[in-house]
């Protein structure tokens, strides 16, 4: 997603129960995800080329630190792990096929609003035609320079990113759908991550 919505989903999801300052160094760590050296080579950071293990355990990776960070009160870390782990979670709505297999359930049928959207639907996280966007590089270069852009949806496959991705809200009606969908994901991945805190350590974690 563009870093305006990742901000967007932060503070939809979260802004009221982070202090406004927590709530920006986890917004800044998220989308520091997307600086240029976090973007090649670091599929996991964002589920590209169909790193579905790679990605899951990147999150579960960084939900252990921000544990391990709280455990020492080291807020400052905790906030930037928790970012991190936003991130990718997010990313999993804009770069792989699964709001389509969604969606793909109401064929026929005027499909349910986007606030109805099933952000954890086992059926199809695990489903065997579930997806994620390849980077086909150099050619997914063009895709990012506008003048580019059409030029390269020309060439790029129909499983690229360029195709595939749910970035903004130009890629069609999905989006709105990607983006509610990664708003109750980061709710559902906030309360699993916060589960075990004391109420020292939330008063801490929420800087309130
Ligand atoms: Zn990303």
């Amino acid at each position: 997603m563009l870093t305006q919505y990742h901000i967007e989903i932060m503070l939809t999801a979260l802004g009221e129960r982070f202090s406004p300052r927590a709530i920006a160094a986890v917004s800044n760590a998220n989308i520091y995800q997307d600086r240029i050296f976090g973007q090649f080579g670091h599929d996991e950071f964002h589920f590209d080329n169909n790193a579905f293990a790679k990605s899951y355990a990147y999150i579960e990776e960084q939900r252990a630190l921000t544990l391990a960070a709280m455990n020492t009160r080291d807020v400052l870390s905790a906030w930037a792990a928790f970012g991190r782990m936003t991130h990718t979670l997010q990313d999993f709505y804009a770069h792989s096929n699964y709001i389509t297999l969604w969606l793909d359930r109401f064929v026929g049928q005027t499909h349910p609003a986007s606030s109805e959207v099933d952000p954890v639907d086992l059926t199809l996280i695990q489903h065997p035609n579930l997806h994620s966007g390849r980077t086909y590089y150099p050619f997914e270069f063009l895709y990012f320079i506008r003048s580019t852009r059409k030029f390269s949806l020309r060439i790029l496959p129909r499983d690229s990113h360029a195709w595939m991705n749910l970035d903004a809200p130009e890629q069609g009606f999905k989006f709105d759908y990607a983006m509610q969908a990664a708003i109750k994901r980061t709710v559902i991945e906030y309360e699993k991550t916060t589960l075990g805190f004391s109420e020292e350590m939330c008063k801490l974690f929420l800087d309130k």
